[in-house]
């Protein structure tokens, strides 16, 4: 990532300008981005004004919408009511295509080895959760803020001798079988249709969006960081959840060209 790393920036970073829907296609994380962050990944849940903004957005793009997140494919089908098709579930280590075909790495068996350390460590901290999404086990540690050294120090140390991804997040630690990250995950939608040919956009909050910014900005598109997190690869800013759903509207309503 040395061409990524030069882009690194702390400083103070602009709104991004509208963009024209005739030749966008927008890539967007979930939660805390589309969907305001909460105590456990359970308690996101449908929203109809979230709904409705999206629906809106992908008949403005004529289709060139993705979910990009960290959740598991169903899980996100439960937040967004499967009313998004183009999707990548597990930091784009899963990829269901715009016409829906899934694109998955074969079945991963160090997982479950994983999950146990997890869970043993949850056992004495019932302030711990353990989210098992099939292909990755996560640790999360919002409600038990003082056992983060212990939880990223276990999760580094499986990573290492398990030869798992280790993704760390917003109070999660995560292992993942080695694959696409969401960087990659974009760009595979870019070489498809509907995608192709447009100029990509992609809005994240996370450490885990940071891939995603370098591969748009490497295609000549917009990385827009949500919130404050710094250093970032994005070029652009938006404050918060309800910023984002602003500018998408914005990028839904302007009128036909
Ligand atoms: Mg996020």
């Amino acid at each position: 990532m040395a061409e990524g790393s030069a882009l690194l920036t702390s400083a103070a970073l602009p709104e991004p300008p509208l963009a024209r829907a005739a030749d966008t296609a927008v890539f967007v994380d979930l939660d805390g981005t589309l969907a305001a962050l909460q105590i456990t990944p359970q308690d996101v849940g449908p929203d109809a004004r979230r709904r409705a903004l999206l629906q809106r957005l992908r008949a403005a793009l004529s289709g060139r919408l993705a979910v990009i997140s960290g959740r598991a494919l169903d899980d996100i089908d439960r937040v967004l009511e499967k009313d998004v098709p183009a999707v990548a579930a597990i930091h784009g280590l899963v990829r269901r295509t715009a016409w829906g075909e899934i694109v998955a790495p074969p079945g991963e068996g160090r997982i479950p080895q994983a999950r146990e350390a997890f869970e043993s460590l949850a056992r004495a901290d019932p302030g711990l959760l353990v989210e098992d999404k099939g292909a990755a086990v996560a640790l999360h540690y919002r409600r038990s803020p003082q056992a983060e050294g212990a939880c990223r120090e276990l999760a580094a140390r499986l990573a290492r001798s398990l030869g798992l991804k280790l993704q760390e997040g917003d109070h999660v630690v995560e292992l993942r079988a080695p694959g696409p990250d969401k960087g990659e995950a974009i760009a595979a939608f870019m070489r498809e249709a509907p995608f192709a040919g447009t100029q990509p956009l992609f809005l994240g909050d996370d450490f885990t969006d940071e891939s995603g910014f370098a591969a748009v900005r490497g295609m000549g598109g917009l990385a827009i960081i949500v919130g404050s997190r710094r250093p970032t690869r994005a070029q652009y800013a938006l404050s918060d959840v309800e910023a984002v759903h602003d500018f998408l509207s914005a990028i839904a309503e302007q009128p036909k060209a």
